[in-house]
Order: structure tokens, then C-alpha cells, then sequence
């Protein structure tokens, strides 16, 4: 995998380009995607970006939205553009296979491929050039450093300040974890000096909920975490049932696995969702407990050290069974 860099002398000649994420896009994961594309626009590039899968609601602010494709509702139109394509850039993600249905075709295609992420152990071998680099707390940050770096940063307007705002403030948790270091906070003030408004992007991202998400949360706290003290852990486990109950949305249940982090001395938070095709898990944690590792050896996952994301084939249940067990494993790591 070759620098970034390699690729600034290119920017200036127009080719078709389609950017991609990895599945169920977060802020970091679109913000960062529609960012790059408007910048790439700038030049007369083509510019397709194609999601995975469907996102949540309240992404549907971001500027260049409306025109993204969901892989899984246009697929032949995908593959055509896919193919045709002589850059494809992947953010925000580091192993194809997170790209779930789409993996086989990106891996058929020999277009130029580009990688631009913050997550550990990327596969370095799948990419042509890349930005990979784990101490920056966002992709959006990335973007920021890839249009500064690249001599161009007269096309930074604010549709692309807007989006690289939300995927590093929804990253850092509200500038508020480790990752958020001094880099980020000099891109806000860059960004505030450009005319961003940040206050807009935590409403159209925070408070633009339907009753019912909050009545979920509700019901979740009250019903579903289990608290195992002894271990500092807290599960909730989210059934089909309570998803069809609440008319949960794709998004919805976002941010919930970090209430349980709020009680004193819980070390490690986990959060599993029903999904129809397979059990996604969720970890987060406070100070030395690495999500990453643990994520890894026991649920086919990654991610970071505080943050990481796994799946299983299993019954919730047995999912769920197995968590308890690896928890008890790891007893020490969790004092
Ligand atoms: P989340 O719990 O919000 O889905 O994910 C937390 C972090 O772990 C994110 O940075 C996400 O990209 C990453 N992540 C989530 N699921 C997976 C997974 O199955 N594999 C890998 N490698 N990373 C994941
Ligand atoms: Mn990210």
C-alpha cells in the first residue's frame, strides 16, 4: 500500500471515481464519504458514492445525501458504476468484508483502490494507496488532512466543513474521549473560521428523534441492562420482539450501549441487537479494557481500543451465553 500522497499530483484529472463505507454508515462513515465527494466534484471528477446498506434518518441533512446509492436496493446499477470505475475510494473501514454484500464485487474489480481509515489492523494488501492511521480520532479528520495536504484547501466550503464536522464530533463522543486530541480541535477551529455553524449539526444529529426511540431507551434501561458488578460489565441484549414493538429504525439504537458506561466503576459496556441476519455486538470501554482484542478473539469483530464492534451466527441467546462465559474469562482484565 502506497501513500496518499502518491495521488495529490492526480487529483487534477478527471476520471470516475465511486467512494464506499462499510456497512450501516455512522456519521464518520457518510460525513466522511460525502465530504471527499464534493470535494472531488470540485475538480470534474465523476463521483459515486455507494452505501452498503441503508443508513439512519437523521444522516439525511448531509449535503449530497439525496443522490447516494443503497447498494442493496440498486445492485445492478452499482455493479455497472462499480466496474466502470478507475478510483474506488473505501472510508472509514479496513477489511472489505465489512462491506458485507458488496465484498465479492470489490474484490473482482482491479480499479485503483484507496483506503482512508482510523481503525487497527488494516489489510493492507487490498489497497493500492492508503491513510491509515490509528491516532486520528475520525475518517472526517482524515479528509480534512487529505484536501489540506493536497495544496487545495480553497475548495473546503461549508457543505464539506458541515460533514467532517458531524463524523468527528459523533466520533470523539462530543470531543470528549481520548482520540479527540489537539489535532481535531485545530480543524474545528479551522472549520469555525470557514463559517461553520457546529451548534445545527448536534441538533439535525442529536434532536431529531421520534417519541418512540426515547420510550425505547426508556424501556431498555429499565427492563434489559443487566449489571454483572463483580465482573464491571453491563449487557443489554435487544430481541427482535423489542425492535418490531418500538418500530425501531435503522439508527435508532445508536449511542445507547454508552448509558451503562455512566454508572460508577463499569469498566466494559456490551450491547447485542437481533438482526434478521445476524447478532451485531457492540463494546465499549473505560481505561486499559481493549474492545479491539476482545472483540476479535471471541465475536469476529475489530475496531478500537475503546470502541469495537463484532457478529455472530448464533441464537441471541447463545450469543449472549457465550458473552457471559468470555466475560468471566476475562475477570482480570476487568478489575
Ligand atoms: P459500533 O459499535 O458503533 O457499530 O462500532 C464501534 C467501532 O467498531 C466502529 O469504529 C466500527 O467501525 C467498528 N466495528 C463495528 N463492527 C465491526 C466489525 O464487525 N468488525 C470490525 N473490524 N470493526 C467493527
Ligand atoms: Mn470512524
Amino acid at each position: 500500500m502506497k501513500s496518499i500522497q502518491e495521488i495529490f499530483p492526480l487529483l487534477k484529472q478527471p476520471k470516475k471515481v465511486v467512494i464506499t463505507t462499510h456497512q450501516k454508515p455512522d456519521a464518520d462513515a457518510m460525513g466522511s464519504s460525502l465530504a471527499l465527494a464534493n470535494f472531488l466534484k470540485q475538480f470534474g471528477h465523476t463521483v459515486t458514492v455507494i452505501s452498503p446498506t441503508n443508513w439512519a434518518a437523521f444522516l439525511n441533512w448531509m449535503p449530497g445525501s439525496n443522490e447516494v446509492l443503497d447498494y442493496e436496493k440498486t445492485i445492478e446499477k452499482s455493479h455497472k458504476i462499480l466496474r466502470e470505475a478507475e478510483w474506488l475510494f473505501c472510508l472509514d473501514f479496513n477489511a472489505l468484508h465489512r462491506t458485507k454484500r458488496m465484498t465479492n464485487i470489490l474484490t473482482e474489480i482491479s480499479c485503483t483502490k484507496i483506503l482512508i481509515d482510523h481503525h487497527i489492523e488494516p489489510q493492507v494488501e487490498a489497497f493500492d494507496y492508503g491513510y491509515s492511521l490509528t491516532t486520528k480520532c475520525s475518517t472526517c479528520e482524515m479528509i480534512y488532512d487529505v484536501i489540506v495536504e493536497s495544496g487545495h484547501d480553497d475548495m473546503l466550503n461549508i457543505p464539506i466543513a458541515e460533514c467532517l464536522y458531524a463524523g468527528a464530533m459523533t466520533d470523539t463522543g462530543s470531543f470528549r474521549f481520548l482520540s479527540a486530541n489537539e489535532t481535531v480541535h485545530l480543524m474545528v477551529a479551522d472549520l469555525k473560521r470557514r463559517g461553520l455553524n457546529h451548534s445545527q449539526i448536534h441538533e439535525n444529529i442529536y434532536d431529531n428523534f421520534l417519541e418512540n426511540r426515547l420510550r425505547f431507551i426508556g424501556h431498555m434501561l429499565l427492563n434489559r441492562m443487566e449489571i454483572y458488578y463483580e465482573y464491571n460489565t453491563a449487557l443489554i441484549a435487544i430481541s427482535k420482539n423489542d425492535l418490531l414493538r418500538y418500530e425501531m429504525k435503522t439508527g435508532d439504537t445508536e449511542g445507547l450501549v454508552n448509558y451503562p458506561l455512566t454508572i460508577q466503576g463499569i469498566k466494559l459496556a456490551a450491547l447485542v441487537i437481533d438482526r434478521d441476519e445476524e447478532r451485531k455486538w457492540s463494546f465499549r470501554s473505560k481505561g486499559n479494557f481493549d474492545c479491539n482484542t476482545f472483540a476479535r478473539t471471541y465475536f469476529e469483530g475489530g475496531g478500537h481500543f475503546n470502541a469495537a464492534g463484532g457478529r455472530s451466527s448464533e441464537s441471541l441467546d447463545q450469543t449472549v451465553a457465550k458473552f457471559k462465559k468470555v466475560m468471566k474469562e476475562n475477570e482480570k482484565l476487568l478489575q
